[in-house]
């Protein structure tokens, strides 16, 4: 297995959780662009955006519900942040996982290429 977030899913490799059920998992970015800085991912190894099937659109929905809970639960939900998805090379993506970027706790700006 050569992912690295599945590895981390997997608890292979140590990160820092702050949500995990069967689903979704979530832990802080090891580098932090902002004060909060959370990667979510789905626990299925899902490419990249246009690889998201029918299948899977209640799976991504729920990201979104976690990305508001830890917003909630980070102090950060009545302030505002930014949920980022890079998707392939020239989108930005680095790790070849699908995962949500939770960002807050200063002011974001200028940072959508
Ligand atoms: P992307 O450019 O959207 O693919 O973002 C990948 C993100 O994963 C970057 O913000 C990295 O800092 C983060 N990252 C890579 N490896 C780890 C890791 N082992 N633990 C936590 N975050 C990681
Ligand atoms: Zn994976």
């Amino acid at each position: 297995m050569s992912c690295i977030f599945c590895q981390i899913a997997e608890g292979t490799i140590p990160a820092n959780v702050v949500f995990k059920d069967d689903k979704v998992m979530a832990f802080r970015d090891i580098h932090p662009q902002a004060p909060v800085h959370i990667v979510i991912i789905p626990i299925k190894h899902i490419e990249k955006l246009t690889d998201i099937r029918g299948d899977d659109f209640g799976l991504i929905a729920y990201i979104f519900d976690i990305a508001n809970d830890l917003a909630r639960s980070e102090g950060i939900a009545g302030r505002g942040y930014r949920v980022v998805v890079n998707s392939g090379k020239e989108g930005g993506q680095v790790v070849q996982h699908l995962h949500f970027h939770l960002l807050g706790g200063r002011q974001l700006s200028g940072e959508l290429g």
